[in-house]
C-alpha cells in the first residue's frame, strides 16, 4: 500500500487516517514487511529543526503518524491539510487487538522496572496482565522494562530477549526521541521483528499508572493542557508548541514572499 506523505517542516508524515493507518500495518504484518511506526509531535517536528541530524533518524519510519494538534495545526497553516490527529496510544491498542486476533506475538520495551512502581512489578509486567485479560488471544511473549542501558552489553542482552522470544512485534515505550534513535540504531539486529512502534508513554496508559485526558480535552484539542495540569513538569518541553506554531507561521510567510518576488 503507497502512502501519501506531506512535509512538515521537513518530517514526512502520512496523510492517513486511524483506519488506513491500521490497515496499512495489518498489510505490512500480513507481507511480512519490517515496519516501523513513529508518531512524532510538534515538539519531535521542532526538536528536527533545531537538531537536523534527527531529521533522517525520524523520517527512516515506514509509516509515520501526526500525533498531536500542533502537528495538524502546522499542516493547514501550510496549506497542505492532513486529514486526522492519529494518537499513538490509540493505534497501539488497534495493535494489540489485531495481534489477539492475528496471533503476533509482542514484545513490550519501555517503562519503569519494578523497583519504581508501587504495585511491585514493573510497567511492562502490568500492561501485559492487563492487556492479556482485555484482549483475549493476545500473547505478549516478553517484556524489558526501560531502565536498562540503551548500548553496549546490556543493550545485547534486550535486542538477545526480544531474539529469543519469537516476537513479530515490538514496543518501544521509552519517550521521544530516545525510542526513535533505539530502533534506528538496533531494528536491523531483529530480524524476527516486523513491527517496531515507537509509542512513549502508552505503556503507562495501558497498564492503568496514567490517565488519559478526559474525552472533552482530546475533542477540543487540549490534550496537552490536561498533560501539563497532571505532570507540570513537562512546561519546558511543551514550550516547544508556541516556538513550533509561530515558527510555521513564519516560514509560511517567508515560503509566500519567495513566490510573490519571483
Ligand atoms: N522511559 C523509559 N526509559 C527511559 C526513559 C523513559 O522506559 O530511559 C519511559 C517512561 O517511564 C515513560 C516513557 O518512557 O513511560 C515516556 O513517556 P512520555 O509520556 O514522557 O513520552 P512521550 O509520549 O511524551 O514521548
Amino acid at each position: 500500500m503507497k502512502l501519501e506523505k506531506i512535509d512538515i517542516r521537513g518530517v514526512q508524515v502520512c496523510n492517513v487516517t486511524l483506519e488506513g493507518a491500521v490497515d496499512y500495518i495489518s498489510e505490512q504484518l500480513r507481507n511480512d514487511i519490517p515496519t516501523a511506526v513513529y508518531t512524532p509531535n510538534a515538539e519531535i517536528v521542532q526538536l528536527c529543526i533545531d537538531n537536523p541530524s534527527y531529521y533522517s533518524i525520524i523520517n527512516s519510519a515506514e509509516l509515520i503518524v501526526p500525533d498531536g494538534v500542533g502537528v495538524i495545526k502546522a499542516a493547514k497553516i501550510l496549506g497542505t491539510p492532513l486529514r486526522e490527529k492519529v494518537a499513538g496510544v490509540v493505534l497501539g491498542e488497534r495493535v494489540l487487538q489485531l495481534a489477539a486476533k492475528e496471533n503476533y506475538p509482542v514484545f513490550l520495551f519501555g517503562g519503569k522496572d519494578a523497583s519504581r512502581c508501587e504495585a511491585g512489578q514493573s510497567v511492562a509486567d502490568q500492561c501485559k496482565n492487563m492487556m492479556e485479560k482485555k484482549y483475549p488471544g493476545l500473547n505478549i511473549i516478553g517484556t524489558q522494562d526501560g531502565y536498562c542501558k540503551k548500548e553496549g552489553p546490556e543493550n545485547d542482552k534486550t535486542i538477545e530477549a526480544v531474539n529469543a522470544s519469537g516476537a513479530s512485534i515490538l514496543f518501544v515505550c521509552l519517550g521521544a526521541p530516545l525510542q526513535e534513535k533505539w530502533i534506528w540504531e538496533n531494528r536491523d539486529r531483529m530480524p524476527g521483528v516486523k513491527l517496531f512502534l515507537g509509542l512513549g508513554g502508552s505503556l503507562d496508559i495501558y497498564s492503568g499508572n496514567t490517565k488519559r485526558a478526559p474525552k472533552i480535552f482530546i475533542k477540543l484539542g487540549l490534550e496537552w493542557f490536561y498533560r501539563l495540569c497532571c505532570e507540570p513538569w513537562r512546561i519546558k518541553r511543551m514550550m516547544q508548541l508556541p516556538k513550533f506554531y509561530f515558527g510555521t507561521k513564519s516560514y509560511k510567510r517567508k515560503l509566500k514572499n519567495k513566490k510573490t518576488t519571483k
